[in-house]
């Protein structure tokens, strides 16, 4: 018997054996880290320790790390937080940013997925400052990378904010805040092989960002409540294997390759979502036209492959990709998104496999 192949990173990717130890060592920290003495010290200084170690992973200021419960707490915080008269997201966020800006200007990307640069300087231009811009750096369905360097500058040059949600960029793409001009990226924990329910929003000092819980004061006054120290260690230690593996992205392109030709040789009507576009090299993201995502997530799950209908993230319940119909796709090909997406777990095996069940 075959083990299941699991293809779903960019849902959660399993925990990484450097996460668990850390955690398991944090475990055996008994401390408040606001406490005074010796235990509470240690937990501090775990926490801290963490804190240092994601800066120096980011380039940020180990002050700019806030953590959080993950990255869906991240934007919320950001989007809702700010005092601004006009928020900018890109058609193709995740589901916590869209939601978290209901009344958010949509800007529209192109067939690949990018967004479009010249309708984005034309919305942008006049407007009352400061306003905010939303975008996401690699999309969790496609992949896609956006060219945030030229968004960050056109944001500026009009006197506006901007937060990147980049929580497939991390350990996909090098993530570095010194050489970014942005004011705040969302981070989550598990999609780098971190436990779930932690993650971080590192956000300028000088940002004027209202708390958004209330309390005894903790990560700078702005998110109250004692912090999940066993998380955050276990987030650390998870982000730097990610960063130090980056590499490993150029090897899964490869791979995703050699499964894109075989998809294509194969049926003739197969759609490569942002296939010329940028793209981060652990994500395939494909339909067949008038095969519903479900059905073929069913299917593969038979097979022992663990893939997903594009974004995972609605309770189960599959619906049409926002991202495939934002990219110009109909309802038939956006309802036929299929999501495979490598991590650390997978292995050069695994290829045969996936090209043999689809
Ligand atoms: N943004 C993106 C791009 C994501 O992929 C996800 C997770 N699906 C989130 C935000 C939400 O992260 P979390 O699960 O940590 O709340």
């Amino acid at each position: 018997m075959t083990l299941p192949i699991y293809l779903d990173h960019n849902a959660t990717s399993p925990l990484r054996p450097a996460a668990r130890a850390a955690m398991m060592a944090a475990m055996a920290v008994d401390g408040n880290p606001s406490s005074v003495h010796g235990f509470g010290r240690a937990a501090r200084r775990l926490m801290e320790d963490a804190r240092e170690d994601l800066a120096r992973l980011v380039r940020a200021n180990p002050e700019d790390i806030l953590f959080t419960s993950g990255a869906t707490e991240a934007n919320n915080a950001l989007l809702r937080g700010l005092a601004v008269q006009t928020i900018l997201v890109s058609a193709t966020e995740h589901d916590s940013v869209l939601a978290a800006a209901p009344g958010a200007i949509r800007l529209p990307v192109d067939g690949q997925g990018r967004l479009d640069l010249v309708s984005f300087e034309q919305a942008i231009d006049g407007l009352p400052t400061p306003f905010l811009v939303s975008v996401i750096w690699v999309n969790n369905e496609t992949g896609v990378i956006q060219p945030v360097d030229e968004i960050a500058a056109i944001t500026r040059k009009h006197g506006g904010w901007i937060h990147l949600d980049a929580v497939q960029a991390l350990g996909k793409v090098p993530v570095n805040l010194c050489g970014l001009d942005v004011d705040a990226i969302s981070l989550s924990a598990h999609k780098v092989g971190g436990p779930i329910g932690i993650g971080a929003l590192v956000l300028r000092w000088d940002m004027p960002l209202a708390p958004w819980q209330l309390g005894g004061g903790q990560e700078r006054r702005r998110r109250a409540g004692t912090e999940n120290i066993i998380g955050i260690a276990g987030f650390a230690a998870a982000a730097r294997a990610s960063v130090e593996e980056i590499n490993q992205m150029a090897v899964f392109a490869e791979w995703r390759q050699e499964i894109e030709q075989h998809l294509l040789s194969r049926y003739s009507d197969a759609v490569i979502l942002g296939a010329d576009a940028s793209r981060v090299g652990n994500t395939l993201c494909f339909a067949r036209p008038g095969q519903p995502s479900q059905n073929q997530v069913m299917k593969m799950d038979l097979r022992g492959l663990a893939v997903s209908a594009g974004s995972a993230c609605s309770s189960g319940k599959v619906k049409p990709s926002h991202v495939a119909t934002a990219m110009g796709f109909d309802d038939i090909i956006a309802g036929s998104v299929l999501r495979l997406s490598f991590g650390w777990s997978n292995r050069v095996e695994d290829v045969a496999v996936i090209k043999n069940a689809l």
